[in-house]
C-alpha cells in the first residue's frame, strides 16, 4: 500500500476492523517514512471480470453466452440440466476467484473445456473443434 502523502511503498497497519454493515475492512495505516496516518477501506472484488475477445475488444461477462456455448456443444447429448448448471457455476466461481478485472476469452474457453471433458467426451471434442 503506497503512502498517499509521500508515495513511500511501505506502510504499517496499526488497526484493522471489519465493518459488519458494509462487509468492508477498515484499516488504519501509518507511513514508515513520513509518519502520516491514513485509513483505507477494503472490499472483496466480487464483480465478474470482463472478457477480452480475440480481436482485443472487451465484452461484459455474460452468463447467458456461457450457457449458450455449453448447450451448443452438448446438443442432443445425455447430460442433465443440473450437471450443466453446476459446470456453469464452477466456471463463474473460477472467474471470480481469479481476482482479474479482465480475462482473455481463450482462458474462458479452457475452463469450459475442462468442464466438458468431465461431462461428455463428444461435447468436449465438438467444443475443442470450434
Ligand atoms: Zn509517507
Amino acid at each position: 500500500m503506497y503512502c498517499p502523502f509521500c508515495n513511500a511503498n511501505d506502510t504499517k497497519v496499526t488497526d484493522s476492523r471489519l465493518m459488519r454493515e458494509t462487509n468492508q475492512v477498515r484499516r488504519r495505516r501509518e507511513c514508515l517514512i513520513c509518519k502520516e496516518r491514513f485509513t483505507t477501506y477494503e472490499t472483496a472484488e466480487l464483480a465478474l471480470p470482463s472478457i477480452i475477445k480475440r480481436d482485443n475488444r472487451r465484452d461484459a461477462f455474460s452468463e447467458d453466452k456461457l450457457r449458450a456455448g455449453i448447450l451448443r456443444a452438448l446438443e442432443k447429448r445425455p447430460v442433465s440440466l443440473e450437471q450443466i448448471e453446476s459446470s456453469i457455476s464452477h466456471i463463474i466461481h473460477k472467474a471470480r476467484a481469479s481476482g482479474e478485472r479482465e480475462i482473455p476469452s481463450k482462458q474462458m474457453g479452457e475452463w469450459v473445456m475442462e468442464e466438458l471433458r468431465n461431462l461428455d467426451q463428444v461435447a468436449y471434442v465438438r467444443f475443442a473443434a470450434v
